[in-house]
């Protein structure tokens, strides 16, 4: 795929233009630059929350139905731009295509689901509310909250937009987009898709740039009505603290240090299949990866085995060789990130299974061999901090109680799997853990209908489902004497 040499960062009122700040763009698995995006500062901020300010007026004001059709109209340009859309993903991030494929048909569900939830809106508007009394009435609206500023990392490059962008505009809300400056080019093209689905102008912005051009003044604004971010905890709480000047909203998707538990009557084949999946799709970089795996201390042995088996034939290549299984880690930073998670685990005295290297046969590029320990310390950086890498943590347990005790022990509580044959105790390990989402004998799916988001530092709020809509919503209650 080849680029121009430099791309329009800023998508303001229906215009595009370039801003003062040069993003340097890499395609992960060369290190090769793809292209400059030109995106913007503190102005471009400012123009782009006024366009919004003053789209408001009119579109929050359209019917569900009017805003359930642009939806869908952007979910058809993103599927009829789906393959484009693929290898920007690939290019920028480093995924292989198959795993672009996936995130783009999110995409397109995303758009979908909340064209459904817009369009339902309008005969649920000004429903009545019952009363203990005849003396009264009422009546319930949803009314959009505002302008909102949504704050995206670099993961899941248009996946973390739809499941924001969508049902901000279903809600009737006006929008200023700031993409990772690390992958800005799938959610450029998103937003030229965006741009012919009939939007009115200054309904959608977009301002590429980085974090404390773009993202902190976007944070700040005081004619911002909430912000909805996604992203590392550090900058959420920077995030959280702006917005409490001006007493926004939040939405925040934060980090997370996921479990894995294999019961003792687990299917082996399957549990080494889950593990794989939560572990190194993505190369890890997930805020969901189940880093932690908890396996039943009589099957530890074998599980181990094979896992290190599966782990050591995953073909790691460039994202768009046709037998790759994992690609490249995003970029430099990311990349001596995990590594040094990698040492620092080896100093804590933890085993090391497998991997922790470069791939012999991929000299240039940021690519990781699947890596796995064992005897992992408790109180190790390893085992407590989220590594976004390809790092599984195996430990085994001798009961169902100690397992979910090892889950539970983390600052974060974002999702959980559980691999076992029993049903009964599978439910009731999934209700005993501190997550948000728990996966039984099934990969990483993730549907729009049900809803994303942990307990504790994992985040504030949930998207996805209703309750995606919701976080864009003010609730009013209009009663009148009779
Ligand atoms: P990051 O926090 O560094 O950046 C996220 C976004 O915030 C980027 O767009 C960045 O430019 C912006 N930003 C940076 N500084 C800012 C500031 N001071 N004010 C406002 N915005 C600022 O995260 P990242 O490295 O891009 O992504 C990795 C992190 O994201 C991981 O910690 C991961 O767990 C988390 N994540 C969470 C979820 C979830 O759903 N819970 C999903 C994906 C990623």
């Amino acid at each position: 795929m080849s680029f121009p040499t430099t791309l329009d960062g800023l998508y303001i009122n229906g215009q595009w233009s370039a801003g003062s700040e040069h993003l340097r763009v890499i395609n992960p698995a060369t290190e090769a630059l793809l292209t400059t995006v030109n995106g913007g500062d503190e102005r471009a901020v400012d123009q782009a929350v006024s366009a919004a300010t003053e789209a408001f007026k009119g579109w929050s004001t359209t019917t569900g139905a009017e805003r359930g059709a642009i939806l869908r109209k952007i979910a058809a340009g993103v599927q009829a731009g789906r393959e484009q859309l693929m290898h920007l993903q690939s290019s920028n991030n480093g995924k292989p295509l198959f795993e672009a494929a996936i995130d783009v048909d999110d995409v397109i569900a995303t758009f979908e689901y909340y064209a459904g939830l817009a369009e339902a809106l309008d005969g649920k508007q000004d429903s009545a509310v019952e009363l203990p009394t005849d003396d009264f009435s009422a009546r319930l609206r949803r009314e959009p909250c505002g302008v909102v500023g949504l704050i995206v990392p670099w993961n899941f490059p248009m996946v973390t937009t739809a499941w924001k962008l969508a049902p901000a505009l279903a809600a009737g809300c006006c929008v200023v987009l700031k993409p990772s400056e690390v992958t800005p080019l799938p959610e450029l093209e998103l937003a030229a898709i965006i741009a012919g689905a009939g939007l009115p102008k200054g309904v959608f912005n977009l301002v590429c740039g980085t974090g404390l051009a773009v993202g902190a003044p976007l944070s700040a604004d005081p004619r911002i009505a909430k912000i909805s971010f996604t992203g590392s905890n550090a900058v959420g709480v920077q995030v959280m603290q702006r917005a409490a000047e001006t007493v926004k909203g939040v939405s925040l998707e934060l980090g997370g240090k996921s479990s894995l538990l294999v019961l003792a009557d687990a299917d082996l084949e399957l549990a080494v299949e889950v593990a794989c999946g939560g572990g190194f799709f993505n190369a890890g970089q997930m805020c969901s990866a189940t880093s932690r795996v908890l396996v039943a201390d009589e099957l530890a042995d074998e599980f181990l085995s094979k896992l290190k088996a599966r782990a050591e034939a995953i073909r790691v290549a460039d994202p768009f060789d046709p037998n790759v299984e994992m690609g490249a880690l995003v970029n430099q930073a990311q990349y001596q990130r995990v590594l040094g998670h990698i040492d620092r685990g080896l100093s804590a005295g933890a085993k090391l299974i497998c991997g922790g290297n470069r791939p012999a046969d991929l000299p240039r590029g940021y690519f990781l061999q699947p890596t796995i320990f064992s005897d992992v310390p408790l109180d190790s950086a390893l085992w407590c901090e989220e590594i976004f890498g390809p790092v599984i943590c195996v430990r085994s347990f001798a009961s169902e109680a100690e397992a979910i005790a090892l889950a539970n022990d983390s600052q974060f509580g974002l999702v959980a799997s559980v691999v076992t044959r029993d049903t009964e105790a599978a439910d009731r390990v999934a209700n005993a853990l501190q997550a948000g989402l728990v996966w039984i004998n099934a990969p990483q799916v993730i549907f729009p209908q049900t809803a994303w988001g942990g307990y504790k530092q994992s985040s504030i709020g949930r998207e996805l489902g209703p309750w995606g809509l919701q976080a864009f919503q003010e609730i009013k209650h209009v009663i009148r004497a009779l």
